[in-house]
């Protein structure tokens, strides 16, 4: 088979390349390893319930251009919810993001939270705090001891699996907003503040889950895709590459992939140890996405985020049924817990059983879960790649995978590929600026 453009991977990233690609009319075909698209995008209706395998998934963005692609492909299959998000604290429920929700705490811990945020913003106004050098000094320096140790802190060090000081902090910058004086003492005293409110409200597919979202964006490519086609070996050929699984062999002018870089590498011959090195060096999370359906209902919160440790071994808690009513049966309500983990540490140790009777057990002992009597459905799902971890060594590491690929031919777009904490708006405007540029 011989084409003008090879897509490795069929997740959102490569599919929306597809889509933009074929409506310019070139030549593309998209190689996916699994039975279906949709990478961490897919989805799961079993019982009546609908899950999304790669942790819960909510349609929002900044890039006016791209959330409205998303809600015009989806057409009338999209529901639009206020966001309602909480941080479950010493058993409180407080507003999100925690600085917005500082009259909701303890008065001892309001009090070292807003002290602690006064005392080092004027010294770091006198210049007498040195620059943050890695993630945690940048929580300290922009929010003060009293936030980075009650909130910011251990919810970063559980759902990064990794310690705050041995992160880079270049990717916080707009992405952690710092909060203004005023808001903070406001928040302190109980007046109203909103953070975050790009993602004021979010859409959610009605029907299928995140992974409608996907299939939309499919539609005038389905017969361009193919699946079952895990890419095994990639050959420099004359005018192009030649891509094998093993027994089939596409021919491309062009390669872009999607696939995460440590995929992709294996395929490649003459990989310099040092090139390896790099790519080994680069560290991602894994994640366990637990399923629970339930009888009755659960609390009127989008999300919630759970920091202590002993609450739980999951950093994040949702609730699918509050995205859409169509995604639980009636009279039913359902909960999906997210837990990274790391090859080799404990919850990868764990069996889909144990990681259940945690994760119930806790979400019961919480007060979330009434009783067992309550738990109608549960499941699992493991992802491999779910999250890029910036560690210090992340931005050479990465730039010199980039520029072997860059040498030799191969366009990178999408989260593993560029290996970047692309949220599904990031990975389409990433399509959309290849395309532009390249198309
Ligand atoms: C817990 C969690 C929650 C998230 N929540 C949100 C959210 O609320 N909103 C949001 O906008 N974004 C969210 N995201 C981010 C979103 O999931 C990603 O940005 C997006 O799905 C990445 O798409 P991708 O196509 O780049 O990568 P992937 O989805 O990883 O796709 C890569 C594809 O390549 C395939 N592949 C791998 N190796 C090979 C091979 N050798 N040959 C062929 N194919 C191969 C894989 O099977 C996969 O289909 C979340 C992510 C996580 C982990």
């Amino acid at each position: 088979m011989n084409v003008k453009s090879a897509v490795l991977g069929g997740g959102l990233t490569g599919i929306t390349l597809a889509r933009l690609l074929h409506e310019q009319g070139e030549d593309v075909t998209v190689l996916e390893r699994d039975t279906t698209i949709g990478g961490l995008c897919r989805s799961i209706t079993d019982a009546g319930f609908t899950f999304d395998l790669g942790g819960s998934h909510i349609i929002f963005s900044r890039d006016t251009e791209v959330l409205s692609f998303m809600l015009s492909v989806l057409g009338g299959n999209a529901d639009r919810r206020k966001r309602n998000t909480k941080i479950l604290y010493k058993g409180r429920y407080v507003k999100y993001p925690f600085e917005n929700g500082l009259y909701q705490l303890p008065d001892e811990d309001r009090f070292f939270c807003i002290n602690e945020f006064v005392k080092n913003l004027i010294a770091v106004e006198k210049g007498e705090v040195p620059p943050p050098e890695n993630f945690a000094e940048w929580i300290n320096y922009t929010f003060g001891r009293g936030i980075a140790e009650s909130y910011m802190l251990p919810y970063n060090e559980k759902i990064w699996n990794f310690p705050a000081r041995r992160m880079s902090h270049h990717w916080v910058e707009g992405r952690i907003p710092r909060p203004p004086v005023e808001d903070i003492i406001r928040s302190a005293v109980g007046i109203e503040t909103e953070g975050y409110v790009h993602q004021a409200v979010f859409s959610y597919p009605v029907t299928g889950g995140i992974e409608a979202l996907v299939h939309a964006i499919a539609e005038p490519v389905l017969p361009a895709v193919r699946t079952n086609f895990a890419v095994r070996s990639i050959r420099e050929e004359s005018g192009g590459f030649a891509v094998s699984d093993g027994r089939k062999t596409v021919h491309a002018e062009r390669l872009i992939s999607t696939i995460p870089l440590q995929n992709l590498l294996p395929c490649l011959a003459d990989v310099p140890a040092g090139v390896q090195a790099a790519c080994d060096a680069l560290r991602y999370n894994s994640l366990c996405s637990v399923f629970i359906g339930l009888s009755g209902d659960v609390p009127d919160i989008s999300w919630l985020y759970v920091p202590d440790p002993a609450t739980g071994l999951f950093n994040r808690i949702s609730f699918p049924s509050n995205y859409s009513t169509a995604v639980a049966p009636a009279g039913h309500s359902s909960i999906l817990a997210e837990i990274t983990y790391n090859d080799g540490d404990t919850v990868s140790q764990m069996t889909d059983d144990a990681v259940i009777e945690h994760t119930v057990g806790s979400l019961i002992a919480a007060g979330i879960i009434p009783s067992r009597e309550n738990v109608v459905y549960t499941g699992v799902a493991r992802q491999k790649f779910a999250y890029v971890v910036y560690d210090t060594g992340y931005l050479t590491n990465v730039a010199i995978v980039r520029e072997f690929c860059r040498e030799r031919g191969i366009d990178l777009v999408g989260r593993f590929s560029q290996f970047e904490y692309l949220n599904m708006d990031g990975c389409i405007r990433s399509a959309i600026d290849f395309v532009g540029t390249n198309g």
